[in-house]
């Protein structure tokens, strides 16, 4: 704030709301010039100009104060509402961890996975195009390539073998080739890539254990195909 109107707001006290009645308004600066003047966007020379009708005239005197009041009101309300932004931000923040670290993660399978926030999703591709179809419970079909993923909140390129074809695809990661239901079902859409069908899900596995799985694949109401995979 400048000295002049520092000055101006020390002089001000309950005496010059009656010592200077000028119910003419005679030589009194608009309202606007008061309403800056509250705000401090006055500059000094204009001020300085004024300055010494404003110490001599209660009109001019109680507008003012009343200006000053509604700036001082106005940053209030708006230090409540960013005050209440901030609030509001954190409860989306902690509502989103507990979803993030709650979801996917089978029954019975106490510890959770990771506790570091918002978990980024990770960026992966299954190559399973010269992979064989497992036909029978450890069968040995690529037992020595077994494609691995690295568990965490994947997006998943899974490319599939030549036949395959475009559209709806239904995904299951199972422990046993016998289990009817999966650890983690999620949906997929496979589409033409440069001539191969290419297979995109998303999908959490931060909830399953390490070790080797089968992965069902079916596109649409087709039967099940599986594969080995190996999560670490
Ligand atoms: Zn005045």
């Amino acid at each position: 704030m400048d000295n002049e109107l520092k000055a101006f707001e020390d002089f001000l006290t309950e005496g010059s709301r009656t010592a200077y009645p000028n119910p003419s308004r005679h030589g009194c600066p608009p309202q606007e010039f008061l309403k800056n003047l509250a705000k401090h966007k006055i500059p000094i020379e204009e001020t300085a100009a004024r300055i010494d009708h404003l110490r001599s005239c209660s009109e001019c005197f109680l507008d003012y104060t009343r200006f000053q009041d509604a700036v001082s009101k106005e940053k209030h309300r708006v230090r409540i509402i960013a005050l209440g932004s901030v609030a509001a931000v954190l409860c989306v923040v902690v509502i989103g961890e507990y979803i993030v670290n709650h979801r996917f993660v089978p029954a019975g399978q106490g510890q959770n996975t990771t506790k570091a926030g918002a978990q980024t999703e990770v960026v992966a591709t299954l190559h399973l195009e010269d992979q064989l179809v497992v036909r029978g419970e450890d069968g040995q079909a690529g037992s020595d390539r077994t494609p691995a993923l690295k568990r965490g909140l994947l997006r998943l390129s899974i490319y599939l073998p030549p036949d395959s074809v475009p559209g709806s695809y239904t995904l299951q990661i199972l422990p046993k080739l016998a289990d009817k239901q999966g650890l983690l079902t999620f949906p997929g859409t496979a589409e033409m890539k440069e001539g191969h069908p290419v297979l995109h899900a998303s999908a959490d596995f931060s909830g399953v254990q390490p070790g080797k799985y089968y992965l069902a694949i079916r596109h649409g109401n087709d039967s099940w195909r599986y594969y080995r995979i190996g999560l670490s």
